[in-house]
């Protein structure tokens, strides 16, 4: 999909703990990567819920320990999702929030805002990030900010993807792509080390992030980066290491105090943020303390964490991540010694357990560490963006992505076998067919079931939807032949039809218009109303604060002004009461209604000025 013209376009890396966003700078020919409110490069992907306001990003995250059961992150490991896929009946185990069965089967993120309860689907949260790297960048650039492109791991599937635009679209984005996230940081890295200069080259990508594994191969010649093989684990990352450390400390607690912290999310939460930023710390030393006071029933907790031990406790997910590495190399069917270059992505790749099982896999090479792994997804999102948008300048403009299809799509054929149309790791766009036929004598009507998966048996694989294509000539079973095509344009969307090759009846489906799971598009639409009353209200808060604020430093500044004894000896002695009185009674007001209407503050303001200026115009009729 090209640019709608508005602005320029952004590259947004929507991670599952940090997102990140970039801007092609076309003066400066270089992507920027866009700081936040906060100064930060990484926004994380957090969205609370308080009984004020709404908080996205660093806001949200800063206060989870007090509100963790209306703090919400990891929505992207419930994008796309079924409630009763067994992945989210893990990963609800280990989040303080609720997380409930919705319509058709979808999760919903049940949280209390403003006093009331809410159901939130995922594509709603993520949209709310969407929205805050949209500010960003808005903010940065000074101009209204619609198009996009947006990165996913290479591994989510049709229903992912599809959930991740219908995010944006709630954002108010003009998604122009959604781009696989190894390709975005294969771009970074040809861009960063000019690798296709001197020929042909094969990179690894290895992308370890907060919760996604994805290990890509891609061939860099002249520009053209072809992905040739991708494998990955959507549940393999960052928390998943600082949950093994957070059950560490779970059972030496109950072992050494017999108590079972696991009952307290504030407690489990508060543990959680210790343990990662152990983690972080056990990238740099050998060995660092978790110090927690009042963890649990008012008990501190300080213990001391060493890297063999945080080794110790993931070496078998260390291992898994080795094991996709392999595969990759099977897939593509291409030799260690062929590798020139292993390029990490993700902040967990900065692990040195990680770094030192991948130099040994690869024979002791080095790794190539130029980009910074937190921010090259979005570097490569915002290089695709601007040569969608049509803001490519002449060093990017050849770079040609030739992206592959993450998983084999099919039908179901007798007997519930997967029958592959599309094998796994095609090139895309493609399109390919295949001929089937009638099972039954005079049937008249076939129905064709779209899959997405590697197992034999569709049943085991993703069911992505159905059509029918029906009048079909009454006719012995197996004489009908019916052209099934399937085409995946560059999106990853997919188009599947039928036809009967006798009369010509045509029978087919997008697979973005398939509804199972996916949103309606009244859901969507409601969806964009209430984004837009929840940002109305956030607006609200903004200038209730602002209000606030004005009339506190009024007030304060009126405080130390009579404190000045230069000015108080122009003042009367009934001015000088009137004033205290004044800012006493103001001071007052303000500790008992903090949380005040707009309107309530500007008038307490008004009022204290029209004490003041008063007076302050009899003072300097004085000193004339
Ligand atoms: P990403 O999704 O790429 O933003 O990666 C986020 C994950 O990287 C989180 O799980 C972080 O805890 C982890 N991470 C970031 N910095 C480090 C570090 N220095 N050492 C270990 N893990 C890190």
């Amino acid at each position: 999909m090209a640019g709608n013209g508005e602005g320029p376009a952004i590259g947004i890396d929507l991670g599952t703990t940090y997102s990140c966003v970039g801007v092609w700078r076309q003066w400066h020919e270089r992507v920027e990567i866009i700081v936040n409110d906060q100064g930060n490069r990484t926004t994380p992907s957090y969205v609370a819920f308080t009984e004020e306001e709404r908080l996205i990003g660093d806001g949200a995250m800063n206060q989870v320990a007090k509100n963790p059961t209306n703090t919400i992150f990891d929505a992207k490991r419930l994008i796309g999702r079924r409630f009763s896929d067994e992945s989210v009946r893990s990963d609800m185990k280990l989040w303080p929030f609720k997380v409930v069965p919705g319509p058709r089967d979808r999760p919903m993120i049940e949280v209390t805002y403003r006093d009331k309860q809410k159901q939130f689907a995922a594509e709603e949260i993520s949209s709310m990030v969407l929205l805050k790297m949209r500010e960003t960048a808005e903010a940065f650039l000074g101009l209204s900010v619609k198009n996009a492109v947006v990165t996913v791991p290479s591994y989510f599937n049709d229903a992912q993807r599809q959930a991740t635009m219908d995010a944006g679209f709630i954002a108010g984005l003009n998604v122009m792509s959604i781009l696989n996230e190894p390709t975005a940081a294969a771009i970074a890295y040809e861009l960063e080390t000019k690798a296709g200069s001197d020929g042909n080259k094969n990179a690894l990508v290895f992308d370890l992030g907060g919760g996604t594994l994805d290990v890509s191969l891609l061939t860099i010649k002249q520009g053209v980066i072809e992905v040739k093989a991708t494998t990955g684990d959507t549940h393999l990352g960052g928390e998943d290491f600082d949950n093994r450390i957070v059950d560490y400390f779970v059972e030496e607690f109950k072992r050494k105090l017999k108590k079972d912290i696991t009952r307290d999310p504030r407690a489990i939460r508060r543990l959680r943020t210790s343990c990662e930023r152990a983690k972080r710390i056990l990238s740099l030393t050998i060995q660092t303390t978790i110090e927690i006071d009042c963890l649990y029933d008012g008990i501190d907790f300080s213990t001391t964490l060493t890297r063999a031990k945080f080794e110790d406790l993931n070496m078998d997910l260390f291992t898994m991540c080795m094991k996709q590495v392999k595969k990759c190399l099977m897939d593509a069917n291409v030799h260690i010694s062929n590798i020139h270059d292993v390029v990490l992505v993700g902040g967990s790749t900065r692990i040195p357990k990680v770094q030192q099982l991948l130099q040994d896999f690869f024979k002791g090479k080095e790794m190539c560490k130029s980009i910074n792994p937190d921010e090259a997804v979005a570097y490569g999102a915002a290089v695709r963006a601007a040569i969608l948008g049509g803001n490519a300048t002449e060093k990017i403009h050849d770079l040609l992505l030739l992206e592959v299809t993450p998983l084999s799509l099919g039908t179901a054929i007798l007997g519930d076998i997967m029958s592959v149309v599309i094998p796994r790791n095609t090139s895309i766009p493609t399109k390919k067919e295949d001929r089937f036929t009638t099972v039954g004598d005079n049937q008249t009507e076939v129905l064709i079931d779209v899959y997405q998966g590697e197992r034999t048996r569709v049943t085991e694989n993703n069911f992505l939807g159905e059509f029918s294509l029906s009048e079909i000539p009454p006719a012995p079973a197996g004489v009908p032949e019916i052209n099934v095509c399937f085409e995946m344009d560059a999106n990853g969307i997919l188009h599947v039809s039928a036809e009967d090759k006798a009369t010509g009846q045509m029978s087919g489906m997008t697979i973005s218009k398939y509804e199972n799971g996916r949103l309606s598009k009244a859901e969507v639409d409601r969806m964009l109303k209430e984004a837009k009353k929840y940002k109305a209200e956030d607006e609200k808060f903004k200038k209730k604060i602002e209000a606030k604020n004005a009339l506190e430093f009024y007030v304060y500044k009126l405080k130390n002004t009579i404190k000045d004894h230069k000015i108080t000896s122009k003042m009367s002695p009934a001015d000088k009461m009137k004033t205290k009185y004044a800012i006493d009674e103001a001071i007052q007001w303000l500790d008992c209604n903090q949380f005040a209407e707009i309107d309530d503050f500007e008038e307490k303001k008004h009022y204290l000025e029209d004490v003041w200026n008063p007076i302050v115009a009899k003072m300097y009729q004085w000193n004339r």
